[in-house]
């Protein structure tokens, strides 16, 4: 049995009919770019997300530019993020001429770890960026006390945890501003790109407003050089109609994970990804980690099964920062996750029955790559 990695299509199929009339007068009204469909979607996911201010950005690289330098990020200015995310967490900060510092992250999660934000900053430190990796939301209340403590910004990378929430309340809600993003595959994702910045202040979110349009707040007076990030009309009709379904989805998702535990439970040679405690997490992957990474994923490719690695090389080892100068072995968790993690198929109409056929060509794939245990004892002879 064939399993993709990402079904998409059983979410169209949810949202078409609402979505086509609005798009069928879209063209009518030649209203594509912000508009009251963009304003209803900022609306309604500001209270969804329990923030005061959403502003629809054109994508998530976008929102974090945008975020960075709406708290006054400058060029030269250090931000501390987490070595294993998406790229786009650093390459947003390096477009405006910021530097990324990378630190280790946790092995339980493989979030951001306070204690290595902490030994990171010096007096060019400006903001600490959490990302909630996999749609679990990282330790912000421990990271936001250090940043108190230390005058810097806390700013959300929450493109992973559309839903996701802690103890301390909702991903996205959590900091002094956070960016997001809707990519299709995202869990609440978009027909194409698009992004939120999200924020409490009022007056952040009109800077933001007026960086995102050319640096203007009335047509054709530019206070600022900004750039070109709106949120396109058509987007919003289906993040509306996504929204709406976006906690039936998740909660779907858990569900997957919670079939994913119970099918590979006992499997040598497969950690699963352990839920945080407190935490209502939402699986945007699911990520085993694996030993003869490599093989494995062979192995499940063979038997048909999509799987991805979410990612192969920690960021400062990217050929895009070796500008940085970092050495493999300064990250060991991330770098040690990376050589070994394996994200299984996970979306919201993922069946149980394709879900055992992913558990089986895993436990084949992992079984084959196993080394002889030369000298064990016979299965079955202890106690
Ligand atoms: C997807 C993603 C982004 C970037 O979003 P785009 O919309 O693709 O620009 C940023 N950070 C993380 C953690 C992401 O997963």
């Amino acid at each position: 049995m064939n399993v993709p990695f990402l079904d998409l299509a059983a979410q169209q199929a949810e949202i078409v009919d609402e979505v086509l009339p609005v798009w069928r007068s879209q063209l009518g009204s030649a209203g594509f770019i912000g508009g009251a469909e963009v304003d209803a979607f900022e609306r309604e996911y500001a209270e969804y997300i329990g923030v005061g201010h959403v502003i629809g950005v054109s994508n998530g690289t976008d929102a974090l530019e945008l975020a960075y330098r709406a708290v006054g990020v400058r060029a030269g200015d250090e931000v501390i993020m987490p070595a294993n995310t998406f790229i786009a967490t650093a390459e947003a900060a390096s477009r405006i001429g910021a530097v990324p510092v990378f630190v280790d992250v946790d092995d339980a999660n493989l979030l951001m770890d306070p204690d290595a934000v902490e030994a990171a900053i010096t007096a060019r430190t400006r903001a600490i960026v959490p990302v909630h990796l996999f749609g679990q939301t990282a330790p912000v209340p421990r990271l936001a006390a250090i940043a108190e403590r230390h005058g810097l910004v806390l700013i959300e990378d929450a493109a992973q945890a559309q839903g996701a929430s802690s103890e301390a309340g909702r991903a996205g809600a959590l900091g002094r501003i956070s960016a997001t993003s809707f990519y299709p595959g995202k869990n609440l994702g978009a027909a194409g790109d698009a992004g939120a910045v999200m924020t409490d202040d009022a007056e952040t979110a009109a800077l933001i407003r007026n960086l995102a349009a050319h640096g203007s707040s009335v047509k054709y007076v530019h206070d600022n050089i900004g750039m070109n990030a709106r949120l396109d009309a058509v987007q919003a009709a289906v993040l509306r109609a996504k929204l709406r379904r976006l906690d039936d989805w998740n909660a779907a998702r858990r569900a997957a994970a919670v079939r994913y535990a119970a099918l590979l439970d006992g499997v040598a040679g497969v950690r699963l990804p352990a839920p945080v405690p407190g935490n209502l997490d939402v699986w945007h992957l699911y990520v085993v980690r694996v030993e003869e990474r490599d093989r494995v994923m062979a192995g499940m490719t063979a038997a048909g099964i999509g799987v991805g690695i979410h990612y192969p090389t920690v960021v400062p080892l990217t050929e895009a920062y070796a500008g940085l100068g970092h050495r493999a072995g300064e990250f060991p968790v991330a770098e040690a996750a990376a050589a070994r993690i394996l994200s299984l198929p996970m979306f919201p109409h993922l069946t149980a029955i394709q879900q055992q056929a992913v558990a089986d060509a895993l436990r084949d794939a992992v079984g084959r790559s196993l080394p002889e245990t030369v000298g064990a004892p016979a299965q079955g002879s202890m106690v």
